[in-house]
């Protein structure tokens, strides 16, 4: 790839937030992990996916979303002619809870600002938040995800970005994947946003 200043600065600047997180001790969950989860995919990409936290296969490979979430999310993607070089990947958190608890306010407050820089850095136009938890802690408000997924919301932290919340890929399968063209749809959705150039600040 041939890529221009803005580009180099990206990959740069993208560098130093994980130089900054380096061998991260900032909280209780650097005890249990085995790797950091940084996040992956296309640093210039217009859509970013955000889940919550690692779970037990993504904490071995150092991966987000590789285990049977991830192989929902890879075919919902792909329903979207869409593959991982398309977008990246991120959770709210980068290490594992232990037993795949909910991350705590604390941990999430403490980790997250390297996912604010990521964000910043990648700067796509559009976000699909995976599941309550990811989507409350970028809204900073509570929300009942099956009635708010799907829609476009805005964000006070990213102004310029569309924000969509989306069903989890766990949740999906643990309820037989009868929800899963809700996640298609809602990728869908956001790829969409990202095509036709609308931010939110033009929303009325
Ligand atoms: N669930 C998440 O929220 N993130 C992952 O990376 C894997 C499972």
């Amino acid at each position: 790839m041939v890529m221009d200043l803005g580009s180099r600065e990206r990959i740069s600047a993208l560098l130093n937030v994980r130089r900054d997180l380096g061998n991260c001790k900032r909280c209780q969950l650097s005890q249990g992990r085995t790797n950091i989860v940084f996040g992956e995919g296309n640093p210039f990409a217009d859509l970013m996916i955000i889940g919550e936290a690692p779970g037990e296969r993504e904490d071995q490979l150092a991966r987000p979303f590789v285990g049977r979430s991830g192989e929902l999310l890879d075919e919902a993607l792909t329903a979207n002619d869409l593959t991982r070089d398309d977008v990246y990947i991120a959770n709210i958190i980068k290490c594992r809870p232990p037993a795949n608890r909910n991350p705590s306010l604390t941990e999430m407050g403490t980790c997250a600002p390297f996912l604010y820089k990521q964000i910043e850095t990648i700067a796509p136009k559009c976000v699909v938040t995976l599941g309550k938890v990811a989507t409350e802690y970028l809204l900073q408000r509570n929300i009942k995800i099956t009635q708010e997924r799907g829609r476009a919301l805005s964000c006070s932290d990213f102004p310029h970005i569309f924000l969509i919340p989306a069903l989890h890929p766990s949740y999906i399968l643990r309820g037989g994947g009868k929800d899963k063209s809700k996640l298609i749809q809602d990728i869908g959705y956001g790829l969409d946003l990202t095509l036709i150039g609308v931010t939110p600040t033009q929303m009325r």
